[in-house]
């Protein structure tokens, strides 16, 4: 941190920009208005505003990633986070995250997926913590009818991953805990495995501090703008001036970045912890599992608890007006009960009696692929959100090309598909 006279606002302007920000704020800001305002006093008042190459907002995945990127090349990074770090209240919670290179969504990612495999190594060899558990990954779908089974088989053949195809007898024999419907065969990605969401998240953040970023937790950000080029953070603790923001606010993105109008829903998804034997157990070699059914998209983990193993679906949610109400309800008892209807069905090894639940947000594009990209008027604003369910295996490759983006103002990396431009030309892409 430097202090930064020429960013200093004398007093008469900063008040008066305060009074404007504040009439703009919206009432979800309620609360901070009012501190602010009772604030309003010049001896309170901080003149001077701290300085930094980059502030990050958001110290979600995404953001926690980024702070580490920039940190590690010698910038001067200030991190902001609303909550404590790997909180419950977003998207990067709920123990672990499957990441697979054999993208069946589309193998445009496939690029992205074999950096962020290798900087998740980096980072694992850096922090000395077990991040990725490589058991694979099993997909179970009607080839020919399966998007998750026949796109992860054509991604893996472009791209020459290793694959194996094996017919539902075959698959019996290898995995008798699991029984897919008559008619699926599987697609096994040895490679592919899972990572624990909330330990890349402070890992992330821990070797981000030790090469110099300041992260502040429980300081969220109240409002920003640009003046003469140079980003002015403002939160309930501070103000801080930055060359460059970065905004990764997750389910907060289309109120952080709401004068771009990004097409963003969100939505409440359900995870669940169910009793299974030892047979599920990760260090016995269970591999990860999808099920593309006609009802859901099932997906779970290897057992790493010695009791139970974690299922969820991708396609039956519940719609959130803002991310604050992820937890006003208790879990649906119609998404709970598919969750049992799916477990006692394909999983003769588990049981369908609920030990716990939690619920997280997807953030979701119309075309369910990635917004990472500068603000076309501000080009010192780089954001990434929407990242649809899908984001989490990519958090290190995303990290290190915001960190392109907000230094160089480029990446290297493939990412034109990923452009929020696609939503100016279309609305509603591919969606
Ligand atoms: C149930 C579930 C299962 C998933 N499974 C997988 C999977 O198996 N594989 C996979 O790759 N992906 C998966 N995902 C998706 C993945 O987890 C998300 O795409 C990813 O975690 C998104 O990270 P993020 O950093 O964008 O959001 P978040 O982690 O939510 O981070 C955003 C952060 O911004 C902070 N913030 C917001 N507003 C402010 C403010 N004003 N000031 C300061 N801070 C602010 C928030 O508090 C939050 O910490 C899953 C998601 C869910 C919900």
């Amino acid at each position: 941190m430097r202090a930064c006279a020429q960013e200093t606002l004398a007093y008469k302007d900063w008040k008066s920009a305060l009074r404007r920000s504040l009439a703009a704020l919206p009432s979800e800001y309620g609360a901070g208005q009012a501190a602010l305002r009772g604030a309003a006093n010049p001896g309170s008042i901080p003149h001077m505003s701290e300085c930094y190459d980059v502030i990050v907002i958001g110290l979600g995945a995404m953001g926690a990633a980024a702070c580490f990127h920039l940190a590690a090349r010698g910038y001067s990074v200030l991190g902001l986070e609303r909550h404590h770090l790997a909180h419950d209240r977003g998207s990067s919670h709920g123990e672990t995250r499957l990441i697979r290179k054999a993208y069946f969504e589309d193998p445009s990612y496939v690029p992205l997926l074999c950096r962020a495999f290798d900087l998740w190594e980096e980072l694992e060899a850096a922090c000395g913590e077990r991040l990725f558990e490589r058991n694979g990954l099993v997909t179970f779908g009607r080839p020919g009818a399966s998007k998750a089974y026949d796109g992860a088989l054509a991604s893996g053949k472009l791209y020459s991953i290793p694959m194996e195809e094996l017919s539902r007898d075959e698959a019996l024999r290898r995995w008798p805990i699991y029984r897919p419907p008559e008619g699926f065969s599987a697609a096994f990605e040895p490679g592919a495995g899972f990572l624990y969401a909330e330990r890349c998240v402070l890992a992330h953040a821990r070797e981000a501090r030790k090469r110099g970023a300041v992260l502040r937790e429980n300081e969220p950000v109240l409002d920003y703008r640009f003046e003469n080029g140079r980003a002015l953070v403002r939160t309930q603790q501070g103000r801080y001036s930055a060359a460059r923001l970065i905004v990764a606010g997750g389910g907060w993105s289309a109120s952080l970045l709401r004068e771009l109008g990004l097409p963003l829903d969100l939505r409440k998804m359900l995870l669940g912890w169910f009793p299974a034997t030892g047979a599920h157990a990760a260090d016995k070699g269970a591999p990860g599992f999808v099920f593309d059914l006609d009802d859901d998209f099932y997906y779970g983990f290897p057992q790493i608890d010695g009791k139970s193993i974690k299922v969820a679906g991708h396609r039956r949610f519940e719609p959130l007006s803002a991310p604050e109400e992820k937890d006003a309800l208790p879990p649906s008892p119609e998404r709970l009960n598919a969750l049992r209807r799916f477990i006692e069905t394909c999983l003769p090894f588990a049981s369908g009696e609920l030990l716990r639940s939690l619920s997280c947000i997807y953030t979701m594009t119309p075309d369910e692929d990635f917004i990472i990209d500068r603000h076309p008027e501000t080009p010192e604003l780089v954001f990434a959100a929407g990242f649809s369910g899908h984001g989490f295996k990519f958090a290190s490759v995303v990290g290190e090309i915001l960190a392109d983006l907000a230094t160089e103002g480029r990446t290297g990396r493939p990412i034109g598909f990923l452009s929020a431009g696609r939503f100016r030309a279309n609305p509603h892409a591919r969606g």
